[in-house]
This record gives structure tokens, C-alpha cells and sequence, in this order.
């Protein structure tokens, strides 16, 4: 999911089936929309016969053929298993699909057990660290919270690329949901995947990033921008999200304003855990906001 104007994400289209490397072959969930962009990119990886595919679509029935053809296209491979970036629903929403069209196989992902039990597949437990390997690829996953609690990213150890799911996208940045989202530890993990050094990004949408580590600063840099605005708007008197909205993003259409606002409200309570700043009001979008 991404915040970017619908214009930006609407605007995009990307083929439907792509070779971004000579193990990485992107195929598009055919589920584009606002939040979605030209839709999810799934990724088969690997070289052999056996390749790992790598997140699912929303589980729209166009996915299989294109799917199909993207295996045919990449020398009759075949899926050995499934891996899953995160449990939102444009990432794992087609593997139960994709288990009744292949068969069993393997769908791995890091647990969360409010949402897991949602998924009409059953979830093979991976987290930080764990290997999934086929022939010329291996993957290793980086726990990477903040956009939801179970995001796994993974580095693609013979190319030092990075599958980022939903933590860096190819348009926008990412949303931080009320629900598991948490813009602290987002911040945290974008550290995490700095480290990494990756050179390729490979993102669940939008086009394949060239350059991973100036786009992973470019975000962590956004983002540290976006917190001065705020708490200099604060400094200036404005309480209200919706007067910081005004200010911060003068420059932008007002159709943006919702959006940016549960932007700000994230800004707003990550500084409130790190004692920063402080509220009057149980809702973050209502409550009146000041400098603690
Ligand atoms: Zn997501």
C-alpha cells in the first residue's frame, strides 16, 4: 500500500510479466488500484526447474494465467514453494489459489497470530535470519516491522538485492496502518535494511529501484523532514492535525489532506512514545496536540 496520489500509482503501468534479472522474473498480481499502484509485483526467483515464488496477489482468478505464462516464459519452472513478504491481503491472498492450482506446497511466513487464522492456507513459521534456498537463489529473511508486525524483507544473497515487500515501494512511501502499523519501528527497520547495503531493491510495487541505498535514505530522510515540519508547527501553536496538515503540506492538493493527516497523527504518536509531545483527546485525528 502506498500513500503516493492516485494519479502517481494510477498513472504507472508496468507489463504484466518482466525478467529484472536473470533469476528474478516480476509478474503482476493483476489487482491495480489506488492503494495497490499497477498492482502487486510476485516475483519468481531462482534459475532451475524449482523456483520460489514470492508473495501472491490479492487472489483475483487473471493472476493464474498470466502467472502461467511467466512460468512458461521462464523455461518451464515450476513453483517449489511459496514465500510471503507479510499477511495483508494484495500479498497472501493468493496462495490458497495457487495451492489448489499446483498442488501442496510449502507457504512460509512469519506468524501473526490475529491474522494467520484469516488465510485459507496453512502458514509455515520463518522469521529473522531463517534461509529459503533453490537452485541459484538464496533468500534470508530481515524481520522489518512498522508497516505491519509480521513484514519480512529478504536479501537475495547472490545479487546483494533486497526484496522489500511493503517497507520501500519503486512509487510513494509506505502507509503506516492504525492497525499493526507503528512508524517508530518503521523507522527502526529502514535502519536495518541501510545496513543491508543492498544494491537492487526489488519492491512489492512499483518499478524495480536501481540504486537501494540512496532510495533507503531518500526515505529515512522524508521521513526525518516531515517530523521537523511537525514539531515545529507545534512550536508555532497549531494543535489540531488538521492546521499541521494545512501547513506541512501547503504545497500539495487538498484531495491529499485525509491522507496526510493519518501521516501526521503517525508523526505525532511516535513522538508521543518517545515522550516528546503529548495530547488532550483519546483520538489521535481529534485530539489537540502540543510539545510535551
Ligand atoms: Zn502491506
Amino acid at each position: 500500500m502506498s500513500e503516493a496520489p492516485p494519479s502517481h500509482m494510477m498513472g504507472l503501468t508496468l507489463p504484466d510479466v518482466a525478467s529484472w534479472s536473470e533469476r528474478v522474473v516480476v509478474v503482476l498480481g493483476q489487482n491495480p488500484g489506488m492503494f495497490t499502484g499497477p498492482g502487486t509485483n510476485t516475483y519468481i526467483v531462482g534459475t532451475g526447474t524449482e523456483r520460489i515464488l514470492l508473495d501472491t496477489g490479492d487472489g483475483r482468478p487473471e493472476y493464474l494465467p498470466v502467472l502461467a505464462r511467466a512460468l512458461e516464459h521462464a523455461g518451464e519452472a515450476r513453483i517449489q514453494e511459496i514465500v510471503v513478504t507479510h499477511g495483508h491481503p494484495d500479498h497472501i491472498g493468493g496462495a490458497a489459489s495457487l495451492v489448489e492450482t499446483y498442488g501442496p506446497r510449502r507457504v512460509s511466513k512469519r506468524p501473526w497470530a490475529e491474522l494467520d487464522e484469516r488465510h485459507a492456507v496453512r502458514v509455515h513459521p520463518i522469521d529473522d535470519g531463517d534461509v529459503i534456498r533453490c537452485e541459484g537463489a538464496t533468500l534470508r529473511a530481515v524481520h522489518t516491522p512498522g508497516h505491519a508486525e509480521d513484514h519480512l524483507c529478504f536479501v537475495l544473497e547472490e545479487e546483494g538485492a533486497l526484496f522489500s515487500g511493503d517497507n520501500v515501494l519503486g512509487v510513494g512511501t509506505t502507509v503506516i496502518p492504525p492497525f499493526g502499523g507503528d512508524l517508530g519501528v518503521y523507522m527502526r527497520s529502514l535502519d536495518c535494511l541501510l545496513a543491508e547495503n543492498p544494491t537492487l531493491i526489488y519492491p512489492a510495487h512499483g518499478p524495480r529501484i536501481e540504486d537501494g541505498r540512496t532510495k533507503l535514505r531518500e526515505y529515512i530522510d522524508h521521513r526525518q523532514e516531515r517530523e521537523q515540519q511537525v514539531l515545529e508547527a507545534l512550536d508555532c501553536g497549531l494543535s489540531s492535525i488538521e492546521a499541521i496538515v494545512k501547513r506541512v503540506y501547503a504545497a500539495y492538493p487538498e484531495a491529499l489532506y485525509s491522507a496526510a493527516a493519518w501521516t501526521v497523527a503517525n508523526q505525532l504518536l511516535k513522538l508521543e512514545r518517545e515522550g516528546r509531545v503529548s495530547r488532550d483527546g483519546e483520538e489521535p485525528l481529534a485530539a489537540r496536540w502540543r510539545p510535551a
